[in-house]
């Protein structure tokens, strides 16, 4: 089974690590357009089935849509732990090739399943498992080590200057 965190550092390696325009934060946006070819849609009350969702990933749509009643960070996450599901599932890169796949799963995602993390017991099933490893590559893709110590540098090396 593929780790998380080394998937989403690959992500970044092979896709550039785009940055947003302030050059502080991984362009996630972009590296579901470009690098896995798939499209992000900002949709206000996002709730397909009745349940409000955060995010959702639709294979059958080639697509991830993102509540964009939430705040800005959070629907960053969104976008990374989607990205997270489709890579997960289909392997880094063109995400096309999933159409040949069968059994396209939809994923339905809430604010509930955000809280989980590898040590929770309550939930064991492999959705639950798929949502957790989505977490870890969200939180990977989000923050790489050298980002957050270039940031921190540039914090603490020119204010004064
Ligand atoms: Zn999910």
């Amino acid at each position: 089974m593929v780790d998380p965190e080394r998937l989403a550092s690959e992500t970044l390696l092979r896709c550039g690590q785009p940055r947003l325009a302030n050059g502080r934060a991984i362009d996630v946006e972009r590296i579901a357009r470009d690098f896995c070819k798939v499209e992000v849609m900002y949709i206000s009350d996002l709730n397909p089935s009745g349940k409000s969702l955060l995010g959702l990933y639709a294979p059958m749509m080639n697509a991830i849509m993102v509540n964009c009643d939430n705040i800005q960070v959070r629907q960053r996450f969104t976008i990374a732990h989607e990205i997270g599901h489709v890579q997960l599932e289909h392997g880094p890169g063109n995400a096309q090739s999933m159409f040949e796949l069968p059994d396209l799963e939809t994923f339905e995602c809430t604010e509930e399943d955000d809280g989980f993390s590898g040590t929770d017991d309550r939930f064991t099933g492999l959705r639950r498992r798929a949502e957790i490893r989505a977490n870890q590559f969200a939180a990977h893709l989000l923050m790489p080590a050298g980002l957050v110590r270039e940031v921190w540098r540039q914090e603490n090396g020119t204010r004064n200057a």
